[in-house]
């Protein structure tokens, strides 16, 4: 086993799995098969140590501190943003702003560009958005009359980027889609999207909760004004993530919440903000799991990135052929280029059922609507079982996952 956060010479899934202590152990009598990444992935010991440690010997509130911890802290806390900013490309810290997740960061941007929202504004979504990604733009639509358009999405799982560029309108605001869907795999062009936007003067966020897993992203090279993205699918700790601004949007943004940490001076009658990104910060932050998504940050830029998804996409491809060969099997999500996420259902047996009977056998996959309501919609059914693959996903727990698949469908069919 490679010491944590050392980089593996070449690809060896079981020396990366090796580092993941829960994926030893049995559920149910069995080996464990965690097949749902997507929507959350498992930590390294790099990063459950990173934490451990901050607990044990370097916490403290940040920023406002005097004493050696306070400042070890902030620093540690302040590497943490320097790290972000690197990993996703941005040429400053400044433009981080460190957040709760990316539902926080998204309802961050809306909630600020919402003050400059009037009725019969529109805004652009697509049809397979993460409802992180639409019901912070659904506020404006009830609150400022705004006009929610939707980019549709082809039968094959593709967004359709004729009818994305049609939407546009002299009353269009801000594009928000996703880099990479949680429920189809599909990965949007984020660059052509973005070049659409701006050559008709609207901003674009992109949500890249997914796509900055799976895939190198670089926020300077898409040229996007918004990028988004969440430490627990980054082998990272829950309840932190970052949002990326471009340029000078963070001076000009309000802030979005109020509270201490936000502020330069506070007075009976008035307030002073603090400067980006600590304007958008208020109240305590999540100190050590920010500082743990560094450590993950870390942990992941130090693999050989292009080869862990090359070996996401075996091991996709290896369950969608397994998948194939089971009767009644449907893939929702075929596009060419799709990233590790196989979601589909099994005619006449309900996604929930299978995903109940396969936890027996010690596989762990999602059955619902992955908070996609709308695309679920357009492909017609309410659910879906989803299996998600990560870095240290392997054969063995494809085959187990096929498996208890076809027992399952045997079970209730
Ligand atoms: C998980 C996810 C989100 C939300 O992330 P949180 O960590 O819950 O804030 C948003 N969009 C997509 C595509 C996701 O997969």
């Amino acid at each position: 086993m490679n010491a944590p956060g050392r980089p593996v010479a070449a690809f060896d899934a079981d020396a990366i799995r090796a580092q993941f202590p829960i994926l030893s152990r049995q559920v149910n009598g069995q080996p464990l098969a965690y097949l749902d990444s997507a929507a959350s992935a498992q930590k390294p010991e790099a990063v459950i140590e990173a934490v451990a440690d901050v607990w044990r010997s370097s916490y403290a509130n940040v920023h406002r501190g005097l004493h050696t911890l306070a400042n070890e802290a902030t620093e540690a806390f302040e590497g943490a943003r320097a790290k972000t900013a690197r990993f996703l490309g941005a040429a400053r810290p400044e433009q981080i702003v460190l957040t709760r997740g990316a539902t926080e960061a998204i309802n961050l941007v809306a909630s600020a560009l919402g003050q400059s929202i009037n009725e019969g504004d529109e805004i652009i979504l697509s049809q397979m958005e993460h409802h992180s990604n639409i019901v912070p733009w659904h506020f404006l639509r009830e609150r400022r009359g705004a006009v929610i358009r939707w980019a549709p999405v082809t039968d094959d799982g593709s967004l359709d980027i004729e009818a994305y560029e049609a939407l546009f309108t002299d009353r269009t605001k801000i594009v928000a889609v996703t880099h990479m869907s949680n429920v189809l795999g599909t990965v949007t062009p984020a660059k052509r999207l973005t070049e659409i936007a701006h050559a008709r003067g609207v901003p674009i966020l992109l949500d890249g909760s997914q796509a900055a897993v799976h895939g190198h992203v670089n926020v300077d090279e898409i040229g996007c004004d918004f990028y988004v993205c969440t430490g627990h699918k980054l082998y990272g700790p829950n309840a932190c993530g970052a949002l990326y601004a471009a340029g000078d949007w963070l001076d000009r943004l309000p802030p979005f919440m109020g509270g201490g940490e936000m502020i330069a001076e506070v007075s009976e009658d008035g307030v002073v903000y603090a400067d980006a990104p600590h304007k958008f910060e208020a109240g305590t932050p999540a100190i050590a799991d920010v500082i743990g998504m560094g450590a993950a940050l870390d942990w992941l830029t130090a693999q050989d990135r292009a080869v862990i998804e090359a070996h996401e996409k075996a091991l996709l491809n290896r369950a969608t052929a397994g998948l194939m060969e089971i009767e009644g099997a449907r893939v929702i999500g075929t596009t060419q280029g799709k990233g590790a996420i196989l979601s589909f259902v099994i005619d006449g047996a309900h996604p929930h059922d299978l995903a109940q009977i396969m936890d027996k056998y010690g596989v762990a996959v999602r059955a619902g609507h992955h908070c996609a309501h709308p695309l679920m919609k357009r492909f017609g059914v309410t659910a879906t079982v989803r299996a998600s693959f990560a870095a240290y996903s392997n054969a063995a727990d494809v085959d187990a996952f096929l498996s208890a698949l076809r027992k399952a469908r045997a079970f209730l069919i």
